[in-house]
């Protein structure tokens, strides 16, 4: 008999979306009229075309693969072509962190490896989470049978949960801009952390993949921006949400060459050559297509297009924003992510508020209680949507509530 992963069975049931799209099919069978006006600003996915620098990008590689000459097999080692991992060294440059090209490894998505990287670390860690959180760091390790801690983002941190020096984490996840509360680690937050990591030999798993979305000046991009952090973090990051990838699929991951921890028998060991030698076993790179539409992407005419999209979303985040100022209501984020994370009016539950939106005026939105213990009472809204249905949502929210 196959033995199965026994973990499996810890996880918490993917409940969030699975209960959003019942509540919706439930009241789509029996409001078909009004059904027909909703607006959805639930789900994390982008909706502006791909840049035509990317796309014209992605044409061309197509075309070299059918031609004998320039056709390509296996990309080497599976780490990705020296173009792209070259632009998006330089793209680090462009704003203050050195990152070398052979620490870069380029991957199918940001997902992948947040939930890979756990692989290359042993049992009995202690693993610390920000609590609420993208669902993925916390079940990649339950699935590997580690057990998982949680740092408290809150109203009253700015939902920016900060270290504490009586608990001893050897594994630390941290997002920013942030999936789902929009808040953001300023430099000197985050050399908190970073210098946490050092004290304690702990490991930052770095998730940026929204740092496309910053706007403010002295908002770090990466976490390399931050002095010491190459000798304890790691860094994912996507062109999903900086560059329509969604569907495209390409990102990277930044283990740098002075990140070294010991082994049991207290030899130094490069994190870099046992991920390389995990992705080696286990992956076989990126498409060729994929990897020249992304190195469009670092281009300047590819970087001015898809800054364009996302000052689109911008713009929508802002409306929002405006929205919740207009109505008194609390929230963080909008300014440096397309993530609008507000406060339920009059103490409502996020389920109820959800509820409540659905069947007065059509506006699906994201219950925070999906994300964490904390996220209950939140609620999120995303930028993602198109100018028009985004202006008619707030319209309608003010109604409902003003
Ligand atoms: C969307 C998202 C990603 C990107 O995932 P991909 O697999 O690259 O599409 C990573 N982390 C967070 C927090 C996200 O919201």
């Amino acid at each position: 008999m196959a033995k199965l992963n026994e973990n499996f069975s810890k996880l918490k049931k993917n409940y969030l979306f699975v209960e959003i799209s019942k509540r919706i099919k439930a009241y789509s069978e029996s409001h078909p009229e009004e059904a027909k006006r909703l607006i959805r600003m639930g789900i994390g996915d982008v909706t502006r075309p791909l840049a035509p620098a990317v796309v014209d990008a992605m044409k061309k590689a197509a075309d070299e693969m059918g031609v004998k000459e320039t056709f390509r097999g296996y990309d080497d080692l599976g780490v990705g072509y020296d173009f792209l991992r070259n632009a998006i060294s330089d793209y680090y440059k462009s704003f203050g962190a050195e990152v070398s090209a052979d620490e870069i490894r380029v991957s199918d998505g940001a997902k992948s490896d947040c939930g890979n990287i756990v692989d290359i670390f042993g049992a009995g860690n202690t693993v610390l989470v920000t609590d609420p959180a993208y669902p993925v760091y916390v079940d990649s390790n339950i699935m590997n049978g580690n057990e998982v801690i949680f740092a408290d983002s809150t109203e009253e941190n700015g939902f920016a949960a900060m270290p504490d020096s009586n608990i001893k984490a050897d594994l630390i996840y941290l997002c920013s801009p942030n999936n789902p509360t929009g808040s953001v680690y300023n430099k000197a937050q985050l050399k908190e952390w970073v210098d946490y990591a050092l004290a304690n030999n702990a490991v930052i798993i770095y998730d940026a993949a929204y740092e496309a979305f910053i706007t403010e000046a002295d908002i770090p991009r990466s976490i390399y921006c931050v002095e010491g952090a190459k000798k304890c973090a790691i860094e994912i990051c996507s062109l999903s949400k900086t560059a329509g990838f969604t569907g495209t699929r390409c990102g990277y991951t930044v283990v740098p060459n002075e990140l070294i921890q010991k082994d049991i028998a207290g030899n130094d060991v490069k994190l870099a050559d046992i991920w390389q030698r995990r992705q080696g076993s286990k992956f076989n790179g990126v498409s060729y297509p994929v990897q020249r539409a992304a190195e469009a992407v670092f281009s300047p005419e590819g970087q001015k297009q898809c800054r364009e999209n996302i000052a689109y979303y911008q713009e929508n985040a802002r409306v929002i924003a405006a929205t919740c100022d207009k109505l008194g209501i609390k929230y963080t984020g909008g300014v440096n992510s397309p993530y609008i994370w507000l406060k339920c009016p009059n103490g409502m539950g996020s389920w109820d508020f959800f509820d409540k939106l659905l069947t007065e005026i059509q506006v699906v939105g994201t219950p925070g209680a999906g994300f964490g213990k904390n996220g209950d009472g939140w609620f999120r809204l995303t930028a993602f949507g198109t100018h028009e249905a985004t202006k008619e949502a707030m319209e309608r929210l003010e109604n409902l509530l003003k």
